[in-house]
């Protein structure tokens, strides 16, 4: 009761100004949204909490207010998820716009943004409220002055406009499935999505990410020539659909969809993102130049996919039914382990050494199955025998083909990987002297590589086996051949 008490007060004294306001008077009032949903009565805005209920009552008080047509019975959709042994229930929050256009109006164009955070945690008795301010009441705060914005200039919209408040984000992009898989808009009705996600941070990030408009054809050319009308200096906008927020489900399912983004530049999931960090004449641009670019792609003559995001897909009867990873990807990696040398007369077999190597791979994806791997490292290698230790600074240049045995969506891979490598050796010491490659040992070296690895979204993770197939001295005629073998753990990030 308490909180529906305060509740109808923020709702009383806070309702914004329709029509069109000034930046500065729109400024206000997204911080006065984003002030409210981030308030500690909110909770953080955590699943099953009052205040993600509180959150509710207000995002739909909002959609009622500007006026949003209901998509069935009511504005709220509802879903459950479950988490470990529970049902949580779910509800997204859904209003409509029609287009004005007899032709286009039966196109929708999706707005989303998440209204979900992480709630609290319970620390030595004290509440500790993530207030999610940048994620993601700002992007929940942007959408609602959209929302009142289009509300009052429905004859700028050729198509409908979906408006949608999702919940349940930061467990799994559930409120999106879920929008999907209720079908609450036929797909094939769906043109275009946004996801407003973390907008908050404009000024600070130097600019805004647009991430996926190159999944529209003629998307970039558009929201270019808009932004540079609007003086916003837009960042990066990729042909790629981003995998951490809202558009993810949508992408897969062949819709273009772009992440509207200013960046990990809030305590990014730290119970400091609070409401007084943002910039909120940066969220007033951001605001005025989406309501541009989602009115000029409304009346726009055709919305379809770029033929980069098509290629990108894969389609079974027609229907899309996942997206490839990028063709190409680059990363650095680091690994560390051990190697020893292998001889067949007992008497030199080394005992293993630390071994270290760092160094840049490229990858380059064949098929959802098979992926080719090259690096370049800079390794540091050895062991150590009877008579000291023998260590070498070394060139290592693997070649492998992973195959992905397992993999959800493309967030996750785990695969098994073997190819060859090259090695050349410039330098080191043997027992406190120089190694000399003029004679005695062999400056290049062949062998093979085998391992498996999981890559978890950006994240590589992995064990390495190598194994020289020459031999490390030049005259191992008389000695016998001494190899080199490596074993090592691989930790490698992709950008
Ligand atoms: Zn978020």
């Amino acid at each position: 009761m308490r909180y529906t008490y305060k509740f109808l007060m923020f709702i009383g004294l806070f309702l914004p100004v329709l029509g069109v306001a000034q930046t500065g008077e729109l400024a206000n009032d997204l911080k006065e949204h984003v002030r409210i949903l981030a308030s500690p009565e909110f909770e953080g805005r955590g699943l099953g909490t009052d205040g993600i209920e509180m959150a509710r009552t207000y995002i739909e008080a909002q959609f009622e207010e500007a006026g949003l047509e209901q998509i069935g019975d009511s504005y709220f959709h509802d879903f459950k998820i479950r988490i470990g042994l529970a049902w949580v229930p779910g509800r997204n929050i859904v209003g409509k716009i029609p287009g004005s256009d007899p032709e286009l109006r039966d196109e929708v164009i999706v707005i989303g943004a998440h209204y979900d955070h992480l709630g609290y945690a319970v620390r030595d008795g004290q509440k500790v409220i993530y207030h999610g301010a940048d994620d993601n009441a700002s992007g929940t705060a942007t959408l609602m002055e959209l929302a009142h914005y289009f509300s009052a200039n429905r004859e700028n919209l050729g198509r409908t406009i979906v408006f949608v408040a999702f919940d349940a984000e930061e467990s799994g992009l559930w409120g999106a499935r879920w929008f999907l898989r209720d079908s609450l808009v036929a797909h094939d009705q769906i043109r275009t999505m946004f996801s407003l996600d973390m907008v908050g941070m404009y000024e600070e990030y130097g600019g805004l990410d647009l991430k996926g408009m190159g999944t529209l054809a003629g998307g970039v050319d558009m929201a270019k020539s808009l932004a540079e009308t609007r003086g916003i200096n837009l960042k990066n906008t990729g042909a790629q659909i981003e995998r951490r927020t809202d558009t993810w489900p949508f992408g897969s399912i062949g819709v273009p969809a772009i992440h509207a983004f200013t960046g990990l530049v809030s305590p990014y999931h730290q119970p400091e993102d609070t409401y007084d960090l943002l910039d909120y004449e940066g969220m007033a641009e951001i605001k005025w130049f989406l309501a541009d670019l989602v009115a000029e792609m409304s009346t726009a003559e055709d919305l379809e996919p770029s033929d980069r995001f098509l290629a990108s897909t894969r389609r079974e009867d027609g229907r899309v039914v996942e997206i490839r990873r990028p063709f190409f990807e680059y990363g650095i990696s680091l690994h560390n382990g051990s190697g020893f040398h292998r001889h067949r007369n007992e008497f030199f077999r080394a005992r293993s050494s630390y071994n270290f190597a760092g160094g840049l791979f490229a990858q380059f994806n064949l098929s959802n199955r098979f992926t080719l791997q090259p690096e370049v490292l800079y390794d540091y290698n050895g062991s150590k025998w009877e008579e000291g230790s023998f260590r070498r600074h070394s060139v290592t240049v693997p070649l492998n083909v992973q195959f992905n045995f397992a993999q959800i969506e493309n967030e996750f891979r785990a695969f098994l990987f073997a190819g060859g490598y090259y090695r050349y050796n410039f330098g080191g010491k043997v027992a406190g002297e120089s190694i000399d490659y003029d004679a005695g040992f062999e400056d290049t070296e062949f062998g093979i590589n085998f391992g498996i690895g999981v890559e978890i979204i950006r994240l590589h993770l992995g064990w390495t086996m190598r194994r020289g197939m020459t031999d490390l001295n030049q005259d191992g005629g008389s000695l016998g051949s001494i190899r080199d073998v490596n074993s090592l753990f691989t930790v490698g990030v992709t950008f």
